[in-house]
């Protein structure tokens, strides 16, 4: 939106200069070069694909992170552009739910949790792979059983927020949403862990505002249900009466195309329309690890095997999501993993070197939740 402003002065400027003078000088930085910006069409398709066929030479070990490139600077061609240049380095993380256990209670189900979370974690570190753990019953765990694997991932640069299941309930509020946040955060804390990161709390209630009396400054893995906060007059089309968050569970936005870039938020009564002056970061769902291929068939996804489909899946999405990102903006995007099943090992594998082809061809980079948020919040350019 804020494009179409400038577009307006900078159209103005052009028409004004081609009526003041024929020849518009091309090196004349300080003038809009409309060769270059004829020559510079975007072509999203032909840059994901080429982003999908070139990864870097295949090696066989695990290779380091490419050095942070700079931003480019922005350009009066680039602001010229209102769509997706498909240009975009994306960051990219795997949102871990730890929830559905009964950790708190059960000694040995924490040990075994624990023990295959350290697993994942090592087989992620080889390849750079940052994971954020969205934590829920294995905070009582934690405690309880006095094993600290929060806070050791967390030091091995994985980022701890919190999976909060807040909200769906009938009869949810803003205090009791907030209450929830509170005390997970605290328990966290006394776990020598701080965060400001919550999943699961879309709900009628005004949950935004919820966040932020709760702590939260950055929310991921919203659904349709959150649209129920909504102004009346805002639902968009596809909003249906969902009963519960399990019904209204399809990532928002719908489109995957649109759930590429983050957006501030002001209030839940408007929160799909982004504010700048919003204090609550949203940063959109993106596919599931496990369930990607049920997802992308418009399937219901269950507690799933990783299984060769989802690779698949992947690999069909990625030059989508590449495509859909922006040189000039802040990209993100993510697997969703609930924590259910163990997964196979050599699969998960498979896939951490799909990622790493467009890690290594410089399209993707691992990033968690709260460096991404940190990283919008910094950008001149959002
Ligand atoms: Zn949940």
């Amino acid at each position: 939106m804020k494009h179409t402003k400038m577009i307006t002065l900078l159209s103005l400027l052009v028409v004004f200069l081609w009526s003041a003078s024929c020849s518009l000088p091309k090196t004349d930085s300080g003038v809009v070069d409309t060769a270059a910006v004829a020559a510079n069409v975007p072509d999203p398709i032909g840059n994901a694909l080429q982003a999908a066929q070139e990864p870097a030479v295949q090696t066989p070990e695990p290779t380091v992170l490419p050095e942070e490139k700079a931003t480019a600077a922005p350009t009066a061609e680039s602001i010229l552009q209102t769509e997706p240049d498909g240009k975009g380095i994306v960051q990219f993380t795997v949102v871990l739910h730890l929830e559905g256990w009964d950790d708190g209670e059960k000694e040995i189900s924490f040990r075994k949790h624990a023990e295959q979370l350290r697993a994942y974690a090592a087989l992620f570190e080889r390849y750079g792979a940052k994971m954020t753990l969205e934590s829920k019953e294995i905070i009582d765990g934690c405690i309880n059983w006095e094993d600290n694997v929060l806070l050791e991932l967390s030091e091995r640069g994985h980022a701890v927020g919190i999976h909060a299941d807040a909200g769906g309930e009938p009869g949810a509020s803003v205090r009791s949403i907030a209450k929830t946040l509170n005390e997970m955060r605290e328990k966290l804390s006394s776990l020598g862990i701080e965060t400001n990161f919550a999943s699961g709390t879309a709900s009628k209630a005004n949950w935004v505002k919820a966040c932020k009396q709760g702590g939260i400054d950055t929310v991921s893995c919203m659904v349709a249900y959150g649209l129920w906060s909504l102004n009346p007059s805002l639902r968009p089309d596809g909003f249906e009466p969902y009963q519960n968050p399990s019904d209204g569970h399809a990532p928002y936005p719908f489109a995957l195309e649109d759930r590429v870039q983050p957006w501030l938020m002001a209030d839940g009564s408007n929160w799909i329309v982004p504010d700048p002056d919003g204090t609550v970061l949203l940063i959109p769902s993106g596919l599931s690890l496990n369930g990607a291929s049920e997802e992308l068939n418009g399937e219901r996804v269950h507690e799933s095997e990783l299984t060769q489909a989802d690779i698949d899946a992947w690999r069909e999405v990625l030059p989508r999501v590449i495509a859909a990102s922006d040189s000039k903006g802040v990209n993100t995007f993510y697997a969703v993993w609930s924590f259910g099943k163990a997964l196979d090992m050599d699969l998960l594998e498979e896939w951490l070197r799909l990622i790493n082809e467009y890690v290594q061809a410089g399209s993707i980079r691992w990033s968690t939740i709260p460096q991404m948020a940190e990283f919008y919040r910094n950008s001149p350019e959002r």
